[in-house]
């Protein structure tokens, strides 16, 4: 949304860091819980409908911190092949046991929530773990058919709404509220540093899970708390988000994201997210194209292994409000000239 370098956030962060200075002096159940975390706790809570939101310093430390409280061995942990490092850290790091079902594949899903029924006894619970928008690829998730499976074997289910919060749905709020099935998903995930523009991860979920991630996640507990100006930030950039000005925004972006694609020639599907991957062939070519990129004044970084598989080396563009149709236009001739799609 261009928010990052935006007049009004660069002024709400100076005032904040008038107003409280530069640090949070400790950890957030130490002394470092302050006015700031919680405005911007119940500021995201509110947006995305929820009891309770808790805040981390990233979404790294959310994701990590999140899935060590919620699982522990003997409890069985379900990720989509394409999930972020972060996720998958933190279903290592649990104990619990760990399935991956094909991008985006129901039927595997299925397969693996009536294993993990058969596995778990008691107590034992079964965490879902998928994003809406996938980071590298930027498709979406079936959501509602995975809420439903969910929904069919009493299981949990957490999404990570990073490359959608901001950008989806009404208000910026992600794809799940697009969807309308925010009631079917557990813990709602995201991060203040990607649309949002400043920096944090945040859980959105009811007060009872909260309470608990409070208590034992261990990212939470044993890490300093953000600066307050930088949660001050968060909270002013998601009542700019929600508002008319991220409308303003959220329009701009998505015109400029069918503009890159017509021009591109890619009309077949509409856009599912502002994340186009353009596979130009093997790690060389991705980072030889991005070199030759840089050189027109465009930096559209190459994406290789390990982040994603070997062989699908890739540029990855990200478009931005920010971007005028002259600039929209020299990408496309660029590409156009390297080759891909
Ligand atoms: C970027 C990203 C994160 C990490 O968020 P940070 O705030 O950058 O630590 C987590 N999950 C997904 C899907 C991401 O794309």
């Amino acid at each position: 949304l261009g928010l990052a370098g935006c007049g009004i956030l660069r002024e709400a962060m100076r005032e904040a860091v008038d107003a409280c200075g530069t640090g949070s002096g400790s950890s957030r159940l130490i002394c470092g819980s302050l006015g700031a975390h919680h405005e911007l706790e119940r500021t995201i809570a509110e947006l995305k409908g929820t009891q309770a939101a808790l805040c981390f310093s990233s979404g790294y430390a959310a994701a990590t911190g999140t899935l060590g409280a919620l699982l522990q061995k003997g409890d069985v942990v379900i990720l989509d092949k394409l999930c972020h490092a972060s996720l998958i850290d933190g279903a290592r790091l649990s104990g619990a046991a760990l399935r991956i079902y094909p991008h985006n594949h129901l039927e595997k899903l299925e397969s693996h929530l009536l294993w993990a029924a058969q596995r778990i006894s008691g107590s034992g619970r079964t965490l879902v773990v998928t994003e809406s928008v996938f980071s590298m690829d930027g498709d979406r998730a079936p959501l509602e058919g995975i809420v439903r499976l969910v929904e069919d074997h009493g299981a949990m289910l957490l999404v990570d709404e990073a490359h959608a919060f901001g950008i989806l749905g009404p208000g910026g709020r992600g794809l799940a509220a697009e969807l309308g099935i925010q009631h079917g998903i557990h813990l709602q995930m995201g991060t203040f540093s990607k649309a949002v523009g400043v920096s944090g991860g945040f859980v959105c979920a009811d007060r009872a899970l909260v309470r608990l991630l409070v208590n034992r996640a261990r990212s939470f507990i044993y890490s300093t708390a953000p600066p307050p100006a930088v949660a001050a930030t968060a909270t002013a950039a998601l009542r700019l988000i929600e508002g008319h000005e991220g409308e303003r925004r959220r329009k701009q972006l998505w015109e400029n994201i069918a503009l890159l694609r017509q021009t591109l020639g890619e009309t077949a599907a509409p856009a599912q997210s502002a994340i186009l991957p353009w596979r130009v062939g093997g790690e060389d070519r991705a980072l030889a194209a991005a070199a030759s990129l840089r050189e027109e004044g465009l930096l559209v970084p190459a994406i290789r292994y390990p982040t994603v598989a070997r062989g699908s080396a890739r540029l990855r563009i990200a478009l931005s409000a920010n971007h005028d149709r002259a600039q929209i236009e020299t990408l496309a001739t660029a590409l156009r000239k390297i080759g891909g799609s």
